[in-house]
């Protein structure tokens, strides 16, 4: 028993954090079809991790290179005459950057704190001050609890009590490395619930509709990005697999052509879709609170990092929904209002042709299976020079921008 104990000590101190230092994104822009598959090729050999997967050519595709393959890597590209760009010379020095800036304190905030990135402990404790401060418009629920035991918590912000208003939904970081979006998600709360009231466009958007609002969908994932490795996309349920590999990717376990393009059946692989639809507690999570909400639910909204792009269904396939033309007006409407803030480029767009296929997402259910008209799915800033790894300054100009734009699209809907 004792040795027991003393090897499980010992294994605990072994595994310590994942770290990066002289990793590098490596942004490489194949011309051709024979210049992409060149860059597959060296992408599986090397076993690289992709950052973005843009399908078109002319389009840069982002690599994450450990320092013993950057030579092979650049050098094998630029024998073929492929351009490449190295984006981000040391990951593990943005990594500790994103977080240098944090105020160590010995209690949990219980106030929006929009100046840096926030541990799940301290994003759940700022919603608990929230509901506190502002009862008659917040109430929450837990909309499912994670393999490992932590609420996937829903914040409804409504100005009557009775549940009959429309309702705008809205989901952030069911990929647990894109800390940017539950940010947003949190500065977007922070302005309904300081706007009400106060501010007139807000309160007019409150006495209009209720919001529903999942800051961390994937709170399992986003707790191991603090804890162990920042780069982590998928949830934490034990995959298996030769490797005992880790991780669901939430956002390809939705009963959406599931299994379909764009995913995987390899349990170590980053888009991982799991073992069936809705399999997973994140992608349940997102299911139930929606279809509790019923028709009551006019726009669907999932906030993802990075490349910003606005995206409609579907991902799937490249047929497009019935009433196309409408989401991709709304959408115009949203992105035009979202780079007038601060000139932010944006592209828009049904998900296969704006970045890739990718199928069992939750946009595409949304639409088909929930029947929400509006089905929007957004990636964030920014382009890749600092990619998952946006320094905490531009957590407010970012969700100044996207609420810009969300609001926007639902006074066009
Ligand atoms: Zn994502």
């Amino acid at each position: 028993m004792r040795t027991t104990a003393l090897l499980l000590l010992a294994l605990a101190a072994v595994t310590s954090a994942v770290t990066y230092h002289g990793y590098k994104v490596v942004s490489v822009t194949p011309r051709t079809t024979a210049e992409a598959q060149v860059l597959q090729k060296a992408v599986q050999l090397l076993q690289l991790q992709q950052w973005t997967h843009p399908h078109r050519l002319g389009v840069p595709v982002d690599v994450l290179v450990p320092p013993s393959l950057v030579y092979v890597f650049l050098s094998g590209l630029q024998a073929k005459h492929i351009p490449v760009q190295v984006k981000i010379t040391d990951v593990q020095a943005l990594i500790e950057e994103q977080v240098a800036t944090r105020t160590p304190s010995t209690s949990l905030p219980r106030a929006f704190d929009h100046t840096q990135y926030h541990t799940l402990d301290e994003i759940y404790s700022i919603l608990d001050g929230v509901e506190a401060d502002y009862n008659s418009l917040v109430s929450s629920y837990t909309a499912a609890t994670t393999y490992e035991g932590r609420p996937i918590r829903v914040l409804k912000v409504s100005s009557e009590e009775s549940d009959t208003k429309p309702v705008i939904w809205i989901d952030c970081g069911i990929h647990a490395r894109e800390w940017i979006s539950s940010a947003v998600c949190q500065y977007i709360l922070d302005q309904l619930t300081s706007g009400y009231g106060s501010n007139s466009d807000v309160t007019a958007l409150l006495d209009t509709y209720d919001f529903h609002i999942m800051p961390v969908t994937n709170p399992d994932g986003y707790e191991f990005t603090w804890s162990d490795d920042r780069l982590w996309r998928k949830n934490r349920f034990p995959s298996g697999g030769a490797l005992n590999c880790h991780g669901i990717d939430p956002n390809r376990n939705f009963d959406s052509d599931f299994g379909g393009p764009g995913t995987s059946d390899q349990p170590c692989s980053d888009i991982y879709h799991g073992t069936a639809a809705f399999s997973e507690k994140e992608s349940q999570a997102v299911r139930d609170s929606v279809q509790a909400l019923g028709s009551r639910v006019k726009i669907f909204f999932t906030l993802h990092a990075y490349s910003q792009l606005w995206m409609t269904p579907y991902g799937y396939t490249y047929d497009l929904p019935d009433n196309y033309d409408e989401q991709y007006r709304v959408s115009k409407v949203g992105v035009d209002a979202l780079i007038a803030v601060h000139g932010t480029e944006f592209i828009y767009g049904n998900i296969a042709d704006v970045i890739y296929m990718a199928a069992g997402g939750s946009t595409d259910w949304a639409y088909d299976a929930a029947g929400i008209q509006y089905a929007f799915a957004l990636e964030l800033r920014d382009q890749g020079s600092y990619g998952f790894l946006l320094p905490p300054e531009q957590i407010v100009p970012t969700g100044e921008e996207t609420l810009a734009g969300i609001v926007a699209a639902i006074n066009a809907v």
